[in-house]
């Protein structure tokens, strides 16, 4: 057989393959397309990203498929960032999330019912002891007749012994019953701290997710505005790499006061990661969100930041930020893709400047 009919024989094996050789191929060809993915763009392999990778790529999530699509053509950065906010696209990341919430609720609920169960069982064995000491007494001070000393002695040995095990089984249930509260209380600690942003002590991505949810449903029901901004500190590589990392630490931790005093109650201000913050503006639509946050971003950059260790400015430490309105949209999620791209506009306009869209 010569060359030319070999090849023509492998090739119309791989079209007469069969299906199970195919769908194997088709698998093997997704792999390749994910991971060329993720390398071209620097993503860090981890699950969530590759779940997110894998949805988009393989088309078994539309609206992500179409997102990656936009944005390759669009010619914006593909970055980390831009997946964890267009990750929210995908309702088995939201479902996952959800799941967890819902055991943790169920442990916490667990807890409190051991508690009471506890407690209350305690209370009755106390209420049996005292009646139980009270009835030895009596026996005690009964007077009994000689043939039925020994009996009665009995008895009140044997209520004795009975007396001394309540007693100890009460104090296991007080201590069972302390030993869930503490668990509780270890439980709710815990739980507030995941909320918590342990640099800046802001409210973190996981807070502000469950806060967007509750508002967008919040002002579509009472028919009130809501804005979503992202405020990303201009140049902070740069920053880094003059002052160092720690530096930088302390100038995220200012820019987080500077966000949360100037927001009011009217606000809810989070670090959503790096040198990110996100917004929700309760009430405000975006004409008026837009001038919040612009007042905002004219504080910050009037600021002189000082670094401790040298006693010398930072200079100009300054954020751009992009807006958009929540309640335009059915899905509150695509405000969120919108401020991100009003964010890229306003660093594409020159920086320190706030876009809505
Ligand atoms: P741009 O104006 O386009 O946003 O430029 P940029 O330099 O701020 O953006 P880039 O994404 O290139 O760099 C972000 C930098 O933020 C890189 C990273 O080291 C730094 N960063 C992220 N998180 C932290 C943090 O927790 N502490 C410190 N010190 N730096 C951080
Ligand atoms: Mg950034
Ligand atoms: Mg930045």
């Amino acid at each position: 057989m010569n060359m030319q009919s070999k090849l023509e024989k492998v090739e119309g094996a791989a079209e007469n393959a069969h299906p199970a050789t195919r769908q194997r191929q088709a698998r093997l060809d997704l792999l390749e397309r994910i991971s060329s993915f993720a390398v071209r763009y620097d993503f860090e392999i981890t699950g969530v990203n590759l779940a997110v990778i894998c949805s988009a790529l393989s088309g078994s999530n539309g609206e992500l498929a179409k997102a990656f699509a936009t944005r390759e053509m669009s010619g914006q950065p593909i970055d980390q960032r831009w997946l964890d906010t267009v990750m929210r696209l995908d309702p088995e990341t939201d479902a996952r999330i959800a799941e967890l919430e819902k055991l943790l609720d169920q442990m916490e609920y667990s807890l409190m019912r051991f508690a009471q169960t506890a407690k209350s069982a305690q209370d009755e064995t106390s209420g049996h002891r005292e009646a139980l000491d009270v009835q030895i007494e009596a026996i005690e001070q009964a007077d009994s007749g000689e043939g039925s000393q020994a009996e009665v002695d009995r008895i009140i040995s044997l209520s004795r012994s009975m007396l001394e095990r309540i007693a100890q089984a009460e104090t296991a249930m007080a201590r069972s019953q302390a030993e869930s509260d503490r668990l509780r209380q270890n439980l709710a600690q815990a739980r507030m701290e995941a909320d918590i942003d342990h640099l800046t002590r802001l409210p973190n991505r996981r807070a502000f997710e469950r806060r967007f949810k509750s508002a967008a449903d919040e002002a579509r029901s009472k028919g009130e505005p809501l804005c979503v901004a992202f405020c990303d500190v201009d140049k902070f590589k740069s920053v880094n790499d003059k002052h160092g990392h720690e530096a930088g630490d302390r100038i995220l931790c200012a820019i987080a006061q500077t966000l949360s005093e100037s927001a009011n109650e009217d606000c809810f201000v989070s670090r959503h990661g790096g040198e990110e913050f996100v917004m929700l503006l309760f009430g405000c639509d975006k004409e008026a969100a837009w001038r919040k946050l612009d007042g905002i971003r004219r504080t910050q950059a009037d600021k002189t930041l000082m670094n401790r260790d040298t006693g010398k400015s930072f200079g100009k430490i300054t954020f751009s930020g992009g807006v958009a309105e929540v309640t335009e949209d059915v899905d509150p999620r695509s405000a969120l893709i919108r401020a991100d791209s009003a964010l890229y506009q306003a660093k594409e306009q020159g920086r320190n400047r706030i876009v809505a869209i």
